[in-house]
């Protein structure tokens, strides 16, 4: 008998194999979970489509999460496969490039707006349209991805950061609302990984080579370390564990001088 088994997953945010998002669902997979996962517009379903056929009886949905008509529709037709949701996974995240380099004072109020809609609010409406189905698993569990640029600054993180810092807030607020309904809600803060949405951030290399030399573990994050933390906080091991941030970044953010 495997830690998940019996339990159904929904994943938001597999562009491809470096995801962080598919890491999460290797490690839940592995667990014994279920897992329906969506993708962003055609561009990006074969790519979804081809990795999510590599697991068990997954199911695959359009959602682009700017739209609350698509985000409707994959519960709907989630609702139709499964009668309770036990982990939904937000690994979802967008800022416009010109607001990822420059100036902060520059950031514009479209890009300001986008950048929270797509990496913040979409938490929101997620879990609420998920509510019903997460509510019948009884001990439901919702994961989103942060980065320590929500608390401090990061160059070039820009209104990304801003962006992370309402989405550590919402977790929070989300948190307090649900729990009556057995509902929890975390982040993980993940050191840098090299995926498509991080190639955005200017100077990401350096990025990378800085937090392996100040992190007390001398080395960055493996995407299997982010995977399995989100397995945790998936899974009732995490059960007292509620609107909380868990860093997953060899111990980088402990560190002053
Ligand atoms: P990624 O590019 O693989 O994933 C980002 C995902 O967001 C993609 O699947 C993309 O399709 C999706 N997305 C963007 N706009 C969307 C929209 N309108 N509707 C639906 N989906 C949309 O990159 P990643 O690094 O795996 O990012 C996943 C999460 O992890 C993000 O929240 C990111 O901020 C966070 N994170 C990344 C790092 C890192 O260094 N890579 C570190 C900490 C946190």
């Amino acid at each position: 008998m495997k830690l998940l088994d019996g339990k159904t997953g929904i994943i938001f945010g597999v562009a491809n194999k470096r995801s962080i998002a598919w890491a999460i669902a290797q490690s839940l997979s592995a667990a014994g979970m279920r897992l329906a996962f969506t993708y962003q517009g055609d561009r990006l379903k074969e790519n979804v489509a081809e990795l999510a056929g590599t697991l068990p009886k997954s199911l695959l949905y359009p959602c682009d999460v700017t739209s609350d008509t698509e985000i409707a529709g994959v519960f709907e037709a989630l609702g139709r496969e499964t009668g309770a949701l036990d982990a939904l996974v937000h690994s979802v995240a967008f800022a416009q490039r010109e607001d990822l380099e420059g100036a902060f004072s520059k950031t514009s109020r479209e890009g300001f707006r986008v950048a929270h809609d797509i990496s913040a609010y979409s938490l929101v409406a997620l879990t609420r349209a998920a509510l019903s189905l997460l509510e019948k698993s009884g001990q439901a569990s919702v994961v989103a991805m942060t980065y320590y640029g929500a608390e401090k600054v990061a160059t070039g993180y820009n209104v990304m950061g801003v962006a992370k810092a309402s989405l550590e807030a919402t977790i929070r607020y989300l948190a307090a609302d649900v729990g009556a309904r057995g509902i929890r809600v975390n982040a993980i803060s993940a050191g840098p990984v090299n995926t498509l949405a991080a190639r955005g951030i200017r100077g990401f290399t350096e990025i990378l080579k800085h937090h392996a030399e100040k992190a007390p573990l001398k080395r960055n994050v493996e995407l299997r370390e982010v995977g399995d933390t989100a397995l945790f906080l998936a899974s009732p091991l995490s059960s007292g564990i509620t609107g909380e941030v868990i860093y997953v970044d060899c111990g980088y953010h402990i560190m002053a001088v």
